[in-house]
């Protein structure tokens, strides 16, 4: 089997950070990203010739906010991946199928073993589709949509314009997801884009989430809960979605204080699918299924050469590609202290950002600690809507992100 000084597991957004960061300090040969193909298939022509050929792609998530609100393409969040993947970097096409931490080694799916002296767990969240039912086949029909899936985002953009009155629904699971701002994000979009054609008059816009409040760091809850008054949106919570019947245009929810379950009639629902941690992280996991860390180190609490960050890890944060980016400054020094035996001395002090897109033109940008205070980075009050954190978000953090987070250029706040 192969062996390497250093092993990331999983090329998204934190792995591709931490992995460019390693191979220039740990130079040719030391490092090795185990990140499993992405194909997207493109066409290519001249003049009479067709060829198809495969590109492996890494996602800017965060921009398919944008692409449910038709405000950008979706190419436009895909890049190859191997752009990102530094030359000193082994990359191992395939992914992680067991991780064997009293052995030093991951098996690969191919059942071929590699071995470690420090690895780094990074391989995110995924969608649970089954835990809500009829939700798979109601995706393919019409009005049901999700921005949380990349062969679902575009048809957000599809429902949003072909919606003519009625019930507009927007859902938040009961489970923890990424981007915890990204389900209401769309429905602001969703009303401004009503407004603007003449059709909010027709809609109601229901925001039915298992939370019991709006946003978990009251500053930014404050407004938000502000905006949904001034903009007449019908807030319920404690309302988690178990089922979609497309036949008859329902979706299902049950009260989670009485058990209740509740039918609303939708014209269009955009629904935040239940995520899990992946299986596979088992025995590295807590009780939750996410990778055990410590919360100011992030080295794993029984395991010491190893470390994780992003979305699989247990990190008491929300989880956004902005705490990566803060995750992975601490991530980066701490190892490579513990790597030469030094005292680990950052400390992660649970930095996450989310931008609040609350029109075609404004923005919250919320930016908070592990306590929910705010930890802004602009002498202005970031409470309130601002067209500037529009462009921001919409502009300049992509270009932050694509040039310098996943190459490690950037280590966002802390
Ligand atoms: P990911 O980037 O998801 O990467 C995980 C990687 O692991 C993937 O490449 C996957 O292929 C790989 N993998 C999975 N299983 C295995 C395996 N067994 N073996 C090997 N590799 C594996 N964040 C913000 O900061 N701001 C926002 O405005 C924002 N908006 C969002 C809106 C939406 C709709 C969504 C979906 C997300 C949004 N996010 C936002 C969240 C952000 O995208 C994620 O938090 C971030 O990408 C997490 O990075 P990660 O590396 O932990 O996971």
């Amino acid at each position: 089997s192969q062996s390497y000084k250093l092993v990331v597991a999983g090329g998204g957004t934190a792995g591709l950070s931490v992995s460019n960061c390693f191979s220039r300090i740990l130079g040719k040969g030391n490092v090795a990203l185990i990140e499993p193909k992405n194909v997207n298939f493109r066409y290519f022509s001249i003049i009479m010739f067709q060829t198809r050929f495969a590109l492996q792609v890494h996602y800017y998530q965060p921009l398919w906010t944008f692409v449910g609100g038709g405000i950008k393409d979706v190419k436009e969040s895909e890049r190859p991946i191997r752009n990102f993947i530094p030359p000193h970097c082994e990359w191992i096409q395939n992914s992680v199928k067991e991780f064997l931490p009293d052995e030093n080694a991951v098996k690969l799916s191919d059942n071929s073993t590699i071995n470690y002296e420090y690895l780094v767990v990074a391989i995110g969240i995924e969608m649970d589709l089954d835990r809500i039912k009829g939700l798979k086949e109601a995706l393919n029909t019409e009005g049901v949509c999700s921005n949380y899936m990349v062969d679902t985002v575009t048809k957000t953009w599809k429902c949003i314009q072909n919606f003519k009155e009625g019930n507009a629904i927007f859902t938040f699971p009961n489970t923890p997801i990424k981007c915890a701002g990204a389900p209401q994000k769309i429905m602001y979009l969703a009303d401004d884009y009503f407004r603007k054609t003449n059709k909010r008059d027709k809609a109601n816009i229901i925001y039915n989430s298992s939370l019991g409040v709006i946003f978990g760091a009251p500053k930014y809850a404050q407004s938000l809960n502000e905006i949904v008054k001034k903009r007449n949106i019908t807030v319920n919570y404690k309302h988690n979605l178990i089922e979609i019947k497309p036949q008859t245009k329902e979706a299902i929810f049950e009260k989670l204080e009485t058990g209740e379950k509740v039918p609303f009639k939708y014209d269009m629902i955009h629904v935040t699918p239940p995520q899990k941690p992946p299986a596979v992280l088992k025995p590295l996991a807590d009780s939750a299924g996410f990778v055990n860390v410590d919360k100011e180190t992030l080295q794993h609490t029984k395991y010491s050469n190893i470390f994780s960050l992003g979305d699989c890890s247990n990190l008491p944060t929300s989880k956004t590609a902005a705490a990566v980016a803060a995750e992975s400054g601490v991530l980066v020094e701490n190892l490579n202290a513990f790597m030469n035996k030094s005292p680990m001395k950052r400390k992660y002090t649970g930095y996450t950002s989310c931008p609040l897109i609350t029109s075609y033109n404004t923005c919250i940008l919320a930016e908070f600690d592990y306590n929910l205070q705010p930890l802004e980075t602009f002498p202005i009050d970031q409470g309130k809507e601002r067209t500037s954190m529009y462009y921001m978000t919409k502009d300049a953090i992509p270009f932050i992100y694509w040039n310098l987070l996943t190459r490690c250029l950037y280590y966002g706040v802390d």
